[in-house]
């Protein structure tokens, strides 16, 4: 046994380098002079990035920064406070209002970020004494949901649907949920929504919908997995969206009914407790859901970018997947490193996805696309990963 903490932290550390699950952090700077994803590194190399979930490109949108800017001037940085103490300012008020009208929902309440959402979400709604069934492959704020609030939680196969119909069907005590992804993040498939609907109407369940990376990008104006597959808001008890990917800024929200989000705001324990999102955030994300709503062009580029890439490399082993997440699985941990650093050999930079993120033997190149690359990046990515094969 180590006798010091330190030699305590340096075997775990040796594990975790014996496993090839070392991780580092790569800076890289966006290049002013593109409007591209291309980025800089920290020795001048230039990237093209198929890494970023800002998927419509929002992120580097003049519009959006002069809004903030603008907020910023008049509100200051921080919001200095947790959003029932002071730190709310009429801006996040209009930015909930907008989010409502766009999704057709009763109210909104802004949270940090989507991983403070889902937490708060689940430990405020779900009771000790109740179950949850969860797609093995929800995101892990889902899962550390589950965890906190202390329900049994029974994981059903990815999109297995008769697995989840057994698990449904042994019953048990207290509420049943149904807790999803709507897009998976890191297959990119999307959640068979309508069969979970016809469940949770069969077993009286509710079901909560993280909609990280569906909205703006599925569904009539972006509105997301339940618009994709024409199903009602009344359908699911709760829609949990991000402001960090799509709409290329940072922050998350929940949307549902008054109730709801009454419940939320004095029930929510990582909404109580946090510092308030900043204001400028929130004024370039009612810009961005503008640009978002309307941003049918930006979405056909997306899908022809996807149709392109599966098109010149349709013997590469991808995952099944009609989203911008486009998985492309190579076994291994070190394989996927090894491939990931060719191409940044070659000006690209696609991150290996390793185990735990990803179940072990599926370690993948993950590759976003965003309406912001152009075709000759497209181009480039596939002559690369066809050198590189
Ligand atoms: N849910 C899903 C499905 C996600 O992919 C993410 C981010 N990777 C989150 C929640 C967390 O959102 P945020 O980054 O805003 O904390």
């Amino acid at each position: 046994m180590p006798d010091t903490v330190e030699s305590d932290w340096s075997t775990q550390l040796a594990d975790i380098r014996r496993q090839g699950l070392w991780r580092e952090l790569l800076p890289l700077q966006p290049d002013p002079a593109a409007d591209h994803p291309q980025f800089i590194d920290s020795e001048g190399r230039a990237f093209i990035s198929f890494a970023s979930n800002d998927y419509l490109g929002l992120s580097r949108n003049p519009a959006l920064q002069r809004a903030a800017i603008a907020e910023l001037e008049t509100s200051g940085l921080g919001a200095g406070a947790a959003p029932l103490l002071g730190g709310e300012r009429p801006v996040h008020q209009g930015l909930a209002a907008d989010l409502a009208d766009w999704l057709g929902v009763e109210a909104v309440l802004l949270f940090g970020s989507g991983y403070l959402a889902n937490l708060g979400i689940i430990s405020a709604l779900v009771g000790r004494h109740d179950r949850i069934y969860a797609d093995r492959l929800n995101h892990a704020s889902l899962v550390d949901g589950a965890r906190l609030c202390g329900a049994r939680l029974q994981r059903y196969r990815h999109g297995d649907m008769a697995h989840l119909q057994q698990l449904l069907a042994r019953g048990g005590s207290g509420r049943a949920w149904i807790i999803s992804d709507g897009v998976f993040s890191m297959d990119g498939d999307l959640a068979p929504l309508p069969e979970l609907v016809s469940f949770a109407r069969q077993y009286q369940a509710r079901i909560i919908l993280d909609e990280a990376h569906a909205l703006g990008v599925l569904g009539d104006q972006g509105r997301g997995t339940l618009a994709h597959y024409h199903l009602d808001n009344a359908d699911v008890a709760v829609i949990m969206g991000t402001l960090g990917k799509a709409f290329g800024v940072y922050g998350a929200f929940v949307a549902g009914s008054h109730d709801l989000i009454d419940l939320l705001r004095n029930r929510a324990r990582s909404f109580i407790y946090h510092t308030a999102l900043p204001a400028a955030l929130a004024a370039a994300a009612r810009v961005s859901l503008q640009l978002l709503r309307a941003g049918e062009v930006r979405r056909a580029r997306l899908h022809v970018h996807r149709l392109l890439l599966r098109a010149e490399l349709p013997d590469a082993p991808w995952l099944p997947s009609e989203t911008p997440i486009q998985g492309l699985v190579l076994g291994d941990a070190a394989r996927a490193m090894r491939v990931s650093g060719q191409l940044r050999e070659l000006g690209l930079y696609c991150p290996a996805v390793r185990p735990p993120t990803v179940p072990q033997g599926s370690a993948r190149l993950r590759v976003t696309l965003s309406a912001a690359h152009r075709r000759e990046d497209l181009q480039a990515l596939v002559t690369a990963l066809r050198e590189i094969r």
